[in-house]
């Protein structure tokens, strides 16, 4: 079965073409477009493209299309790229402008140039959907929560996939297997050995989940990923009072404020360097001190996150880091894991120093209790994954 994975950015159009089997995936073609101000000419084009090179036979001959849409208004999961995850997309564009406008527009032209192409939306916030109501919930008004605000969650593909390889590496099929099927059957009961899993996606945006038996219990992103640790030019975790504040005294409005929170904010606000982590760990390395200021506030609100899960699943198993960051960063990855050895964590420092560039591997100590890994991200395979699941499984089901 071939599944083509259109990632939508808003002024990008990137393009994926898998062949998935039951034993594995393999990339039979890749492209993208970038400064796009239009999708349907681009899916023409790649459609085109794709029928040149030899990959499908006819235009429409593509047997599943999957989207990572980011959040839907009272929606979220695997599902069919359908009229109802549509309105969940223009239910929230106010809160995920960057995002969900582009996805309604990208399904809207996939829908129209090829109709008879099953299309599969796998949401950012599906992984969450088993969080219990207590973390899931804002201390805010009924009518506020009816609104649909509440802790989201983010990167749900990128941990979840984390949730099934970190299961693997300690031979937990049972486990593996239970992600696996999460989308399609749901946890169902789970009366195994407890797995502990802290998942760190680090990059250009970042989240730690706490992941139980290969579910999510809670996570650092909230209502928008605008939320949690400090992001690259995002701000991560705010007092709600400092927007009020902060538009008095500086004589901004709501606007004004929101636009310095999600893009002059974060890394680059706090380090005044740059919004990329190697430009800011030179510049600290150099002496700059508000760029060493915002490596460790990134490094102090990782373990915040991750300590607040190791004390809700009572104990860890596994941490694993993912991403830009959390891939390369061996530095950053020492920092996060310092001073744990009474918690069973402990880094090796030459396998630490050895894992980077796209490489999978393990780089705790042998006499550490937790193991901790690097396991690199590969999002348009994990979507792939998700809808030959969906689709194939699904419909084995049904
Ligand atoms: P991503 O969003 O996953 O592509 O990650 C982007 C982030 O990863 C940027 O902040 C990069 O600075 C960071 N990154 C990429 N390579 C390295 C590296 N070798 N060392 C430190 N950070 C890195």
């Amino acid at each position: 079965m071939n599944v083509l994975v259109a990632n939508l950015g808003s002024t990008s159009f990137k393009y994926r073409l898998f062949d998935m089997t039951e034993a594995g995936a393999s990339l039979l073609a890749s492209g993208g477009f970038e400064r796009v101000s239009e999708y349907s000419p681009c899916i023409e084009k790649m459609l085109e493209d794709l029928v040149a090179e030899g990959h499908i036979g006819l235009a429409d001959e593509l047997d599943a299309v999957g989207f990572k849409t980011v959040l839907g208004k009272d929606l979220s999961g695997c599902v069919d790229a359908d009229d109802q995850v549509l309105t969940a997309l223009e239910g929230f564009k106010e809160v995920a402008p960057a995002h969900n406008p582009a996805y309604a527009e990208g399904i809207r032209c996939f829908q129209q140039r090829c109709p008879g192409v099953r299309r599969v939306a796998l949401f950012e916030t599906a992984f969450y959907q088993w969080v219990d109501a207590a973390a899931a919930n804002y201390a805010i008004p009924a009518d506020w929560r009816a609104l649909g605000i509440r802790r989201n969650g983010f990167h749900g593909a990128s941990h979840k996939f984390i949730a099934e390889r970190t299961a693997e590496l300690v031979e937990r099929n049972d486990v593996a297997e239970r992600v696996r099927q999460l989308y399609v059957q749901g946890p169902g009961e789970f009366s195994g050995v407890p797995l502990r899993v802290i998942s760190c996606h680090l990059g250009g945006s970042s989240s730690v989940t706490g992941i139980l038996n290969g579910i999510a219990i809670g996570t650092s992103m909230g209502f928008s990923p605008q939320s949690g640790l400090p992001q690259n030019n995002r701000v991560g975790d705010l007092d709600s009072m400092a927007i009020p504040y902060a538009c008095k005294m500086l004589g901004i409005t709501v606007e004004e404020a929101e636009t310095q929170l999600t893009q002059y904010s974060g890394l680059l606000g706090l380090s005044g360097v740059s919004n990329d982590a190697r430009d800011i760990r030179e510049a600290a390395a150099a002496g700059n001190a508000d760029a060493q200021l915002a490596n460790d506030a990134m490094v102090d609100s990782i373990r915040h996150w991750a300590g607040s899960f190791f004390f809700k699943m009572g104990g860890l198993d596994v941490i694993s880091f993912t991403a830009g960051i959390g891939e390369n960063d061996v530095t950053l990855r020492a920092e996060v894991c310092a001073g744990l050895q009474d918690l069973g964590i402990l880094i090796d420092p030459d396998a630490n120093a050895a894992i980077r560039g796209g490489k999978e591997g393990v780089i705790s100590a042998a006499d550490s209790t937790v193991k901790v890994v690097v396991i690199p991200a590969n999002e348009e395979l994990v979507i792939a994954r998700e809808v030959f699941r969906h689709v194939a499984v699904g419909d084995a089901l049904s």
